[in-house]
């Protein structure tokens, strides 16, 4: 079994690296016949170990070296009971990698929540200068492409500022709730002006 044999086996095994989160794979080199393995992101080092004979095998995954941000460190050379290493349900349960998931979550939600909410506030902000432009021109008798101008503006500036909430954090969601409270003031604009239109 060469190297390439060895990296796909692990990687199916660790689809992503228990200490980094990272799916770009890893780099095999065996070491007295003993394959290691080595995280192509952050850099760990893990060491296979074969328990048992025949097919009673177990396999152990022995941490060698440290990441390279040393997050593993206390791991190294570490393993359970009497045994050298630990099994695959210890790495793939490690809270480290779901203290990283929840933090890169976190900062996706984070990131894509503001300009979200900008850009209904924006939507927002265009569905009233067209209503108020209409009342400036017509008064309250809305004429119909400005009504339907302004309800295309307010209404995506609801939804998008919702979708916004479900993705922010406590501290985004104030910056959420204006383009909510903008298109709601909008819509019942349009909807009094398209009342008023047809009565
Ligand atoms: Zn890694």
């Amino acid at each position: 079994m060469g190297c390439d044999w060895w990296a796909s086996d692990f990687k199916r095994t660790f689809p992503t690296c228990p200490i980094c989160g990272s799916d770009l794979g890893y780099d095999v080199a065996t070491k007295f016949a003993t394959p290691h393995f080595k995280c192509r992101s952050c850099m760990t080092v893990w060491k296979l170990i074969v328990e048992g004979l025949g097919w009673k095998t177990q396999r152990r995954y022995l941490l060698v070296e440290p990441d390279k941000d040393l997050r593993a460190s206390s791991l190294v050379k570490k393993g359970d009971r009497w045994h050298e290493g630990y099994k695959e349900e210890f790495w793939k349960s490690l809270r480290i990698l779901g203290f990283k998931k929840r933090i890169e979550l976190a900062e996706a939600k984070k990131s894509m929540a503001r300009p979200l909410a900008y850009l209904g506030i924006v939507l927002g902000i265009l569905g009233i200068i067209i209503l108020a432009v209409n009342i400036w021109y017509f008064g309250f008798y809305f004429e119909k492409y400005n009504t339907l101008a302004a309800a295309c503006s307010s209404f995506p500036a609801i939804i998008i500022g919702g979708i916004a909430l479900k993705l922010a954090s406590e501290k985004e969601r104030t910056l959420c709730y204006i383009p909510i409270l903008l298109g709601i003031i909008g819509l019942f604009g349009t909807v009094t002006g398209y009342i008023g239109l047809y009565s």
